[in-house]
């Protein structure tokens, strides 16, 4: 009968409805909200939320928009002052994307984010949610979006039982989201399937006694939510063993610093000379011959690359530093050493080789584990 709705569109209506009115209620109060039209600040906050937490980015996000309130601000900075507000959230290929794609806003746009969905995925660093998010947060165009959130729920929600990770789920649920925007509130919509996710339809245990879509969700009328999401088996991360050496100028108390090429990871950051112990070597030091056995090949290792001698100082009781880069579990180890005699020189694959004094430390650019093992403190 023309005119008529049948009962999937009913139910759409209903699934909406449901969500919103949850939403308005329950939303997360974020700072990056509410700023309708405001594109930079929801490419801001969307990429610095990429593999890292709402608590974790909040400082972030408040100090990084301080410094560059506009995209024409960020356009005109200079990389290390980017690089430097990054530091300690990681993944800092996301700082780059962000300082480039502000460059070609500001270069083909005229400072003003493009609305199209093509328009912005040729922008550097922006995906298919990336673009989602802008044109839905920023622009209120029904656009949809899917991120570890949304994926999860979408999943329960029809009842997906193959890995989310494959191809053919990934397009069904891309479909499922486009279908399921709201045309009216598309912005507030994306906004509230991302709360939903992540505050009731978590991964373990979700809430469904009290969510709002639970008569909507097949996962829970099958008895189906701990299995679905189903996932790939994820390979486990290999463990590897590197050692950090601080090299201390007696003189002046200042500690040599090396600067990381302008490519691969950790590119164009400060740290301490550091060796990995045969096996992993995640920060690819590998072209640079930085492999090492024991304490004496460290040390004639650093008189052939740099030209400096030195004596290891007391035994460091310091526990070793712990963290995961890419596909691996690292511990640090952090050597304290002394100069004895100096001909500085910078090793192969590196920037610059310098003795930096400790008050210019904090200036430079450094990843999370390298800045704590500085802080480590040595004997002798
Ligand atoms: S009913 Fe349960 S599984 Fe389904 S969407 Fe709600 S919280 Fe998630």
């Amino acid at each position: 009968m023309p005119g008529s709705i049948t009962n999937d569109e009913q139910s759409l209506i209903g699934f909406r409805k449901a969500l919103l009115e949850w939403y308005d209620e329950n939303g997360r109060d974020l700072p990056w909200r509410n700023h309708e039209g405001e594109a930079y600040r929801v490419i801001v906050s969307e990429l610095m939320l990429v593999q890292t937490t709402v608590a974790a980015v909040i400082p972030y996000y408040h100090r990084f928009l301080e410094r560059f309130p506009t995209v024409t601000d960020l356009a005109h900075a200079d990389e290390a002052d980017v690089l430097k507000l990054w530091e300690g959230l990681g993944y800092y290929r996301r700082a780059r994307h962000l300082h480039a794609l502000a460059k070609a806003v500001v270069a083909n746009h005229g400072g003003q984010f493009p609305h199209d969905e093509a328009d912005l995925l040729a922008l550097p660093g922006v995906g298919r949610y990336i673009a989602g998010a802008v044109r839905s947060f920023a622009f209120d165009l029904p656009a949809p979006i899917l991120e570890a959130n949304t994926i999860r729920l979408l999943a329960r929600l029809i009842g997906l039982m193959e890995t989310v990770e494959l191809g053919t789920s990934q397009k069904t649920l891309w479909a499922e989201a486009a279908r399921r925007v709201d045309p009216d509130r598309p912005g507030p919509f994306n906004q509230a399937m991302m709360d939903l996710g992540a505050t009731i339809c978590t991964p373990r245990q979700p809430a469904c006694l009290i969510c709002p879509v639970n008569k909507f969700c097949k996962a829970h009328l099958g008895g189906l939510t701990e299995t679905i999401p189903l996932k790939a088996a994820k390979s486990p991360l290999k463990p590897g063993e590197e050692v950090s050496v601080i090299v201390k100028r007696p003189t002046d108390g200042s500690i040599l610093l090396l600067k990381r090429s302008v490519q691969g990871l950790w590119a164009d950051f400060w740290e301490l000379p550091t060796f990995w112990q045969a096996g992993a070597d995640p920060a690819k030091r590998r072209d640079q011959g930085f492999e090492y056995k024991n304490l004496d090949d460290l040390i004639q290792l650093i008189e052939a690359l740099m030209g400096l001698r030195i004596k290891p100082l007391e035994e460091v009781q310091a526990k070793p530093i712990r963290y995961g880069v890419t596909t691996h579990k690292m511990t640090l180890n952090v050597l304290g050493t002394e100069l004895i005699s100096e001909n500085l020189i910078r090793p192969q694959g590196f920037l610059q080789a310098e003795f930096v004094a400790p008050s210019e430390i904090t200036k430079r650019t450094m990843s999370t584990a390298q800045r704590k093992a500085l802080k480590i403190p040595l004997k002798g």
